[in-house]
């Protein structure tokens, strides 16, 4: 990583904008700030500012605290006291963060009871803030009156969910081509409609990138497919199939399945035990015609071993197709 930030006046280099403390004790060696050299005994952390403060502050923890860490000897006390308050500040700060986040989460109650009186939503969300970290969550009004679908009060409620809403777009500068997708109507509609918020949860970061990628994924293939099957009518399809053994000695029967718009790869079947029988690849080649569909079927592209080709002419044998 190259050095950005500036000398300043007292000649020291520390990143634009950062408060860093360790920037008063360490600075980069050769323009790498991820190579910080010590101001007290000259050790080099390689892990950047953030490691040159636990080599600072290692000494005073007993235990295995930063065991991967060497410490510093020469560092004086008030430094350490400076630099442990800033670290073990930050990590109070998101620890703190966390829990509010889940207590926001856990706030959003609807208080659906058959009584006649108004109803109240107090829904609170988190609002990023260049300032400090308290006020990281700001409490919202969204003060809903199920009773009075035409009232100032939710018509005001309406106003702040928008407003709400902006927000989101502004701060994480999302395009507003976005509310225009099916998919952003369908996740408001799809938030409205359940019913427990207590158990509500909305996906995390890890949800996101992992889980609900992964199910995705799936999903997605197998509606690809579907996709191509529009065209198979129109345009009538090639079955492709051939078959290869991997290292282990594994035979695969590959089946794909070509129109003008383009190959889908159907399956691919474990064929170790079938590739020398005729018959079997005749079962295989039935079950993927029904499967594409024996009027969309103009030909078969298959490997020439004689299993294949014999078990191609018992298919055109009982079929239209060449
Ligand atoms: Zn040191």
């Amino acid at each position: 990583m190259s050095v950005e930030g500036s000398q300043g006046s007292t000649g020291r280099y520390r990143p634009t904008n950062s408060n860093d403390p360790g920037w008063d004790y360490g600075q980069p060696v050769d323009e790498n700030r991820d190579h910080v050299k010590c101001d007290f005994c000259g050790h080099v952390s390689k892990g950047g500012i953030k490691r040159l403060k636990q080599h600072l502050v290692k000494a005073s923890y007993k235990g295995t605290m930063y065991k991967d860490v060497r410490k510093c000897d020469k560092v004086p006390q008030d430094v350490v006291d400076v630099l442990r308050s800033f670290m073990e500040g930050k990590q109070k700060i998101t620890e703190e963060k966390q829990s509010k986040k889940d207590e926001m989460i856990r706030n959003v109650n609807v208080y659906g009871n058959d009584d006649d009186e108004v109803e109240e939503v107090m829904i609170q969300i988190p609002k990023k803030r260049k300032g400090p970290m308290d006020a990281f969550v700001a409490p919202i009004d969204v003060d809903f009156r199920p009773r009075a679908p035409n009232s100032n009060e939710n018509k005001k409620a309406l106003e702040n969910i928008h407003s709400y809403i902006a927000d989101f777009f502004y701060e994480n500068s999302i395009s507003f081509n976005c509310t225009r997708s099916d998919s952003y109507s369908k996740m408001m509609q799809a938030i409205v409609q359940y019913n427990d918020p207590s158990t509500f949860k909305p996906p995390s970061y890890n949800d996101l990138r992992v889980k609900i990628l992964k199910k995705k994924k799936k999903e997605e293939t197998s509606n690809w497919v579907d996709n191509f099957k529009v065209h198979w009518e129109t345009y009538g399809v090639t079955i492709m199939t051939d078959w290869w053994t991997d290292g282990k000695g594994m035979t695969l029967i590959n089946f794909l399945v070509n129109c003008p718009k383009g190959t889908v790869f159907l399956k691919s079947i474990d064929g170790s035990a079938h590739i020398h029988d005729a018959e079997l690849i005749y079962k295989m080649l039935k079950d993927v015609i029904e499967e594409v569909g024996e009027k969309n079927v103009i030909q078969i592209c298959t490997d020439n071993a004689s299993n294949y080709v014999l078990a191609g002419e018992w298919i055109m044998a009982e079929s239209k197709i060449y």
